[in-house]
């Protein structure tokens, strides 16, 4: 979070405090993708969490309940978005919010993936101050520049902050086995 008067290594601290905080969250995940949670702090204090996965009411994703995780091999990575039916940690931050009448006007985001471009702009017309990721994420090459001007619109940009993530191959199952050339657990027992 920008503040003045705080050296380095307290913001590294309270950087590895918030982004610890955002993973403990992501442990209640249950999407079939990627699994990611979110904090969203405002002066110094989490004003609300989100973690991604489909909408309450409805079956949950690890549990068939979204069409497009349980089947990627229909829809190209990092597309599609709109045809899923989870919703992402930091749309459920500000929908949390929303719901509790909590203002988040310049309150700065934690979470344990870069935002995609959807959420990317949403934060943004929410007036997030900053947005700090634990993993990257990439645009598809057709959405690549307007994700970087939504992207420089933001405040104070949006950083990674490093720190070792030992539930990743939980957390990023398809992106763990594409990078080590071990195949993905399967999406789903059905079909
Ligand atoms: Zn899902
Ligand atoms: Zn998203």
């Amino acid at each position: 979070m920008p503040s003045k008067e705080t050296s380095p290594a307290e913001r590294m601290a309270r950087d590895e405090y918030y982004m610890r905080l955002a993973m403990a969250v992501r442990e209640r995940a249950s999407c079939l993708g990627s699994r990611v949670g979110a904090v969203l702090v405002l002066q110094d204090r989490v004003i609300a969490t989100g973690y991604n996965g489909t909408p309450m009411g409805m079956k949950n994703c690890d549990e068939g309940g979204c069409d497009r995780c349980a089947h990627p091999e229909r829809y190209p990575a990092g597309q599609g978005y709109d045809a899923c039916i989870c919703v992402h940690a930091e749309q459920n931050l500000l929908l949390t919010a929303a719901r509790f009448g909590i203002a988040v006007r310049g309150a700065v985001v934690y979470t344990t993936m870069q935002p995609c471009f959807g959420c990317l702009k949403e934060l943004l017309q929410a007036e997030i101050e900053a947005v700090y990721y634990l993993h990257p994420w990439q645009p598809p090459a057709h959405l690549q520049e307007q994700y970087e001007r939504i992207q420089q619109a933001i405040p104070h940009g949006i950083r990674q902050v490093n720190i070792p993530d030992d539930r990743i191959a939980w957390a990023m199952p398809r992106r763990v086995a594409a990078e080590t050339g071990h195949a993905a657990p399967p999406a789903t027992d059905a079909e």
